[in-house]
């Protein structure tokens, strides 16, 4: 017999034997625990369910639910059935979540009873989904809403622990989910198989390169601090239950929740946006855990400079990563380099300079940051252009949306709507997004920079930055400043703060923001991350002009 192609499948991941017969467990809220063989088997029940459902090739099957072992299950299951995982982002609006869910497709949705109110409200606008099942953290699960197929418990109690799942093509669509929609409707990505298993290893080798001295090994504790329904929890979950990891997840994020499972499950992985790590810091609950040894991988925005020495006071082995939803996410990561930190005058500033640097493309990622006539600018550490990749994980584009499809792809490449600069190394620090980017003076000002300026402050306990539209210099910088408790009211002393640093040549004189506004808190979008489109709005409308 000649030699048989072997597909890039995602039910390959979870065929290896560590993965079937891990000791380690599936943690959920620190009651809930599953071994490995008791995780294969739910997946294979959930197999089981589906097809009973009528789940056949490409069906649309949608989920909403906290960050659970169920959606684990549905990482798995749903793919490895040929059908396609839709993640909800629940922290959506509810018109967007009734827009993202049909257009989707879903036909299928299982949905935690914590959002019964939200889809009672748009059920009527979702004509093609034929069946909801309901997940619950309940014991005795309430009775079932008119119209359900049935409880997730007591529908794979009702099947058999065994389930053939098919072969298909590798390059069949395993994922959707949509963008945040910080600029109009929100946009459907997609993934293949074979994207995510490349994904999946991709990870675990880039982690192996990460940090200076801990390795990623199957010995770590895992804890996912960003939300399943966002790019795969950042397609961690994969990697994970590849090497067989203790998996801990949170359910719904809460600061003392989260605080007692870091102490009790000993987690020892976890990745996040710098806003929950700082709330995490700033957690009353947090103050008496000791958190030495927690590697954590911050992304989505940029790692700022007194997040990351608080951090590393705390004893964390903290440092970035950079990617975004269409691009599975993961695009580069910070590479503590022994060799460059040998050679270092300053080696703890060096250290610093790399971890919240975005970091080296990952592996199969090709990276370039261009002009407009898309000619890579010199790898100087100081020319900016806009980043674009290729690399085999990447969205094809945008569901049923060809012109944006066509605009991300413009020449073949990826494009980012970041800008960034190379070193002669190869680093990538990102200056900030094309649209946040303060264009004052004639001079490109980095909003990221200003920020990172701000927060050395030490009355100051968050910062943003945008730019307000000004006749004379096009834009001017205003930053959004949320106060220590008990700092001093002072506007004046952080912009001498950031004047001073001005004043070294460290920003341009043009960065000094003409505005503090004290603030009790910034917006945030969906997933936690700054909402400068929000605040642009806010700082316009309340300008003295
Ligand atoms: P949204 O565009 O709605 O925020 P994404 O999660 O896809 O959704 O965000 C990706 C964007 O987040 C990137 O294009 C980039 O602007 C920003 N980002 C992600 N990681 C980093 C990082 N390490 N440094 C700076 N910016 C980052």
């Amino acid at each position: 017999m000649s030699a048989q192609p072997y597909s890039l499948l995602i039910k390959h991941i979870l065929k290896m034997p560590i993965a079937q017969a891990s000791r380690r467990e599936i943690v959920y809220r620190g009651d809930r625990r599953f071994t490995y063989p008791q995780f294969v088997e739910r997946v294979n029940r959930l197999g089981g369910v589906l097809a009973g459902l009528g789940a056949a090739m490409g069906s649309r099957i949608a989920v909403m639910d906290w960050d659970s072992h169920r959606y684990l299950e549905a990482y798995f299951a749903v793919p490895m059935s040929g059908a396609v995982l839709m993640m909800v982002n629940i922290r959506l609006s509810p018109d967007q979540i009734a827009y993202t869910i049909d257009h989707s497709g879903a036909e299928i949705l299982f949905v935690n009873s914590d959002f019964l109110p939200v889809l009672s409200a748009i059920r009527d606008r979702l004509p093609r989904l034929r069946a909801i099942v309901l997940m619950t953290d309940e014991a005795s699960p309430p009775d079932l809403p008119e119209g359900f197929a049935g409880e997730y418990e007591a529908l794979l109690a009702q099947v058999p622990a065994e389930h053939d799942f098919p072969d298909f093509d590798e390059n069949t669509q395993a994922t959707t989910f949509y963008t945040t929609g910080t600029t109009g409707l929100p946009k459907g990505v997609m993934f293949s198989h074979r994207q995510l298993v490349l994904h999946t290893m991709v990870i675990m080798a880039t982690m192996a390169m990460a940090g200076l001295n801990g390795r990623i090994s199957r010995e770590d504790v895992y804890m996912p601090l960003t939300p399943m329904f966002h790019v795969h929890a950042w397609g961690f979950p994969y990697a994970a239950t590849m090497m067989g990891m203790q998996q801990v997840y949170v359910g719904r994020f809460l600061p003392d929740v989260v605080c007692r499972l870091l102490r009790t499950e000993r987690v020892t992985v976890s990745h996040c946006v710098p806003t929950i790590m700082h709330m995490i810091l700033t957690a009353p609950a947090a103050k008496d855990i000791d958190l030495t040894g927690w590697r954590v991988i911050i992304g989505g925005s940029a790692l700022p400079r007194a997040l990351c020495e608080a951090g590393l006071a705390r004893g964390l082995d903290i440092y970035a990563a950079y990617g975004m939803s269409e691009t599975c996410p993961i695009l580069t990561m910070t590479q503590l380099r022994g060799d460059i930190l040998d050679a270092a005058e300053n080696r703890n500033e060096a250290e610093v300079a790399i971890r919240i640097s975005a970091g080296l493309p990952a592996t199969l990622v090709e990276l370039r940051v261009v002009d407009d006539a898309m000619n890579d600018v010199p790898r100087d550490g100081k020319s900016v252009g806009e980043v674009v990749a290729r690399s085999p994980f990447l969205t094809p584009g945008y569901a049923g949306n060809p012109e944006a499809s066509d605009a991300l792809w413009r020449g073949g490449w990826l494009h980012t709507g970041d800008i960034g600069t190379l070193d002669a190394d190869g680093y990538l620090r990102i200056v900030d997004r094309v649209k946040d980017v303060i264009k004052t003076g004639g001079e490109w000002i980095s909003s990221i920079g200003i920020e990172d300026i701000i927060l050395t402050h030490p009355g100051v306990a968050e910062a943003a930055v945008v730019g307000v539209p000004d006749e004379r210099w096009g834009e001017r910088p205003v930053a959004f400043v949320v106060l220590k408790q008990n700092a001093a009211q002072d506007e004046e002393a952080i912009r001498s703060h950031v004047r001073a640093r001005a004043d070294l040549g460290e920003i341009s004189r043009y960065a000094v923001p003409d505005r503090i506004v004290i603030v009790e808190a910034l917006d945030k979008t969906s997933v936690g991350k700054l909402d400068k489109k929000t605040m642009r709005i806010r700082a316009t409308e309340t300008s003295p002009h």
